[in-house]
């Protein structure tokens, strides 16, 4: 039996239309999308006042950094703060971590996530151990939690080996452990079994830090051969690149795609020092950038060039897509208008971040699902039949959106919303 919605408007991919009735299968997928007359209307459920654009997804997320909203924002006494003095709070929030714990953070992270009109969460999750061994307790808890707050997951299950590149993990480290390979694959074979009807798996190494690269190569290897994607965070940091280039006598993003042979279906988180040539070779061999604006600046990280590969590519928001990392904020239109903000910024010009037409906020919209769905390995991120029912409802009535025409309604709201717009989430055709 399928039902229907109609809102207002709706985003059928380029615009925004009225009349469009999105029917739903009851496997929670859209059956069809159209503005035909349907034998039974008065089963339309209908949503005044109210546009549908489809789900944001959000591509990388530690949920129980969470934890640390209002408490990593005091820089240690006379010395200016850094991605490694925070790091440091982290660790200290990790210590203290218990499965009740992370079970509560990672429910309170993905509940916000939905009110900020995500509807997928790629969960890069890394902190795994509970007991002095390699228990994997917590990895359990994020299945539970996400299933509790109703979103979509993508576990993105992280091997995480070394301390630094060559060096043994710290104690602050220990609950990270990855094991081996084969240990790895073990608990992603056990995860497998365990998964809701709205959850998947997805393959990581934590960093080239964190694995040396021989391991990095055969997790994403196997992971293809699965069918899985693969994300791992490149370039965050200078230190990063030095000890690489001092290690392998190559920056991070080269030894990735030297390790791997090729860029297919692998996302790198960040890219924020990644040179401009390197950068074109990766997302032009097919890999997938994901950008955290809000995190970048909270970190104090710095933003990457993307004009590069926009210049040789046109447009470029089918290889980038978005995540709240440390989720210090969690405002998905604010990631979005950050995405192309930090451009402006960068290059003191405005639209780095333009389609053929010259809009921006499409191709931010685009960056926020569809490059998200596809760096997840998810049929989702559009209004399409076949796609999952995963739907953002916006408030057309909040006063932000005021004096909105269909035509600068999607600017009005990445532009100047926040989470006041967004009226509801819609996961699997559940509401
Ligand atoms: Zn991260």
């Amino acid at each position: 039996m399928t039902r229907y919605l109609e809102a207002d408007l709706t985003w059928t991919g380029e615009r925004f239309e009225p009349g469009v009735r999105i029917g739903i299968g009851k496997d929670g997928r859209i059956a069809s999308v159209g503005t035909e007359a349907l034998p039974g209307e008065s089963a339309i459920e209908r949503l005044p006042g109210r546009a549908l654009l489809p789900g944001f997804v959000n591509v990388h997320s530690h949920a129980f950094q969470r934890g640390l909203r209002g408490r990593g924002e005091t820089c240690p006494a006379g010395a200016a703060g850094s991605f490694w003095t925070w790091r440091e709070a982290m660790y200290g929030l990790v210590e203290k971590m218990t499965e009740e714990r992370i079970s509560e953070l990672s429910y309170q992270a993905f509940r916000e996530m939905r009110a900020a009109g995500i509807t997928t969460v790629g969960e890069f999750h890394y902190l795994h151990h509970e007991g002095p061994g390699a228990d994997f307790a917590f990895d359990d808890a994020i299945l539970e939690a996400a299933e509790r707050a109703g979103i979509r997951l993508v576990l993105l299950e992280a091997y995480y080996r070394t301390g630094g590149i060559g060096t043994p993990l710290s104690p602050a480290q220990r609950r990270f452990d990855g094991v081996s390979p084969a240990a790895y694959w073990r608990q992603m074979d056990a995860l497998g079994g365990r998964l809701g009807r709205d959850q998947t798996l997805g393959a990581v190494v934590h960093s080239v830090r964190a694995a040396n690269l021989g391991e990095l190569g055969e997790i994403y290897r196997e992971a293809r051969r699965r069918g899985l994607v693969f994300h791992i965070h490149v370039e965050e940091q200078q230190k990063e690149i030095e000890d690489c280039l001092a290690a392998y006598g190559k920056r991070p993003m080269e030894a990735l795609l030297g390790a791997c042979g090729g860029a297919e279906g692998i996302t790198a988180v960040h890219c924020t020092h990644t040179a401009p040539d390197d950068l074109v070779r990766f997302l032009g061999g097919g890999g997938t950038a994901c950008i955290c604006p809000a995190t970048e600046g909270n970190l104090g990280d710095g933003l990457p060039d993307l004009a590069g590969f926009v210049a040789a590519h046109g447009e470029a928001a089918a290889r980038l897509a978005l995540g709240t990392d440390s989720n210090a904020r969690i405002s998905f239109l604010e990631e979005m208008r950050w995405l192309e903000y930090g451009q402006r910024v960068r290059t003191e010009t405005r639209g780095a971040l333009r389609d053929a037409t010259g809009a921006v906020a499409p191709v931010l919209l685009k960056a926020a699902t569809l490059g998200g769905a596809r760096s997840l390995g998810i049929e989702a991120g559009e209004i399409r039949p076949g796609a999952w029912a995963d739907l953002v409802e916006i408030d057309l009535a909040c006063p932000a959106l005021d004096g909105w025409e269909p035509e600068t309604l999607l600017p009005s709201l990445i532009f100047g919303g926040g989470n006041a717009e967004i009226a509801g989430t819609w996961v699997g055709g559940r509401r």
